[in-house]
């Protein structure tokens, strides 16, 4: 099996690259906003290389019930999540982690919102040992984005064909 092509496409920001899992690219296309639908959204887990800043992202977590979602927020508070978390660190025997959120927007090309924003500061602030990444997926495309330099930046995307 080669990494290229369950992991066809990356995002790279700086020596900092996340290589996505087509499993998790699908589960993205099909939680993609539709009009007046509420906000989906969960957890990305995923390893990292020892020696590099190279990130995998193999699975997420999606809304449950204790959750709370509107059209345009949510709050992840269901303890599915990180139960699931734990259950992937443990399979995994310590490999695979939490490596941050996403979501989604009723926008083409999403942005970031100033809330969202502010709940990824919280995020890192809770996780001060770790890099975490952001994904909002938008009804066009998926972005990440990841802090750099003080603020947060959206990585570049790369295709592996
Ligand atoms: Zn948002």
């Amino acid at each position: 099996m080669s990494a290229k092509t369950s992991f066809p496409i990356s995002f790279s920001l700086a020596n900092t690259h996340v290589y996505v899992h087509q499993e998790v690219i699908a589960a993205f296309q099909q939680a993609r906003q539709k009009k007046f639908e509420n906000e989906r959204f969960g957890v990305i887990i995923g390893s990292k290389n020892k020696d590099d800043e190279c990130y995998w992202i193999e699975h997420l977590t999606k809304p449950h019930p204790g959750d709370q979602s509107s059209f345009t927020s949510f709050t992840l508070e269901d303890p599915a999540h990180q139960a699931i978390v734990n259950q992937k660190f443990i399979e995994s025997e310590g490999h695979l982690a939490y490596l941050g959120t996403w979501h989604t927007h009723p926008e083409q090309f999403p942005e970031p919102s100033s809330v969202d924003r502010r709940d990824w500061r919280s995020c890192l602030a809770r996780n001060g040992d770790r890099q975490l990444f952001f994904c909002i997926v938008g009804t066009g495309e998926f972005r990440f984005f990841k802090m750099h330099g003080g603020r947060f930046n959206r990585m570049r995307m790369t295709h592996h064909f």
